[in-house]
């Protein structure tokens, strides 16, 4: 169920509009508005779910699935040999400002470990 006041879940029903590069029946992916890689994409379930915190038995799927997605959009952009990370912010202090559910797809540059 679309939640009204969801960004993400206007990017999904294209009430706003968004790079979109992958489509499946659970997913979309398009690249984030301000990006911090010279890839960055947000693949994010079509239902709206806040946070990992929301996640119920039955959701293994949807979680899977933007998994698999985001490997073959790592693939499209040629970053699945040199490595790309995939981050899932989950509320405030993890830096998490959009409460629907999404992976982040960084690449073409090198990631620095520990995260800031
Ligand atoms: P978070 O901080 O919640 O983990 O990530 C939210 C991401 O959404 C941020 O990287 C931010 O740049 C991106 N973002 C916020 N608003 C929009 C928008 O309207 N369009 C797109 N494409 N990305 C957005
Ligand atoms: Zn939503």
């Amino acid at each position: 169920m679309a939640d009204q006041d969801c960004l993400f879940c206007k990017i999904v029903a294209e009430e706003i509009a968004a790079d979109i590069i992958y489509e499946s029946d659970d997913a979309i992916a398009f690249r984030d508005i301000n990006p911090q890689a010279p890839t960055h994409v947000l693949i994010i379930p079509r239902r709206h779910i806040a946070t990992i915190n929301d996640l119920q038995p039955g959701d293994e799927s949807i979680v899977g699935n933007l998994h698999i997605a985001a490997k073959q959009i790592a693939a499209v952009e040629g970053l699945t040999d040199e490595g790309y990370r995939l981050v899932m912010n989950c509320n405030e202090a993890a830096g998490q400002t959009v409460f629907h559910l999404h992976l982040h797809l960084l690449g073409g540059r090198i990631m620095n470990w520990p995260p800031g």
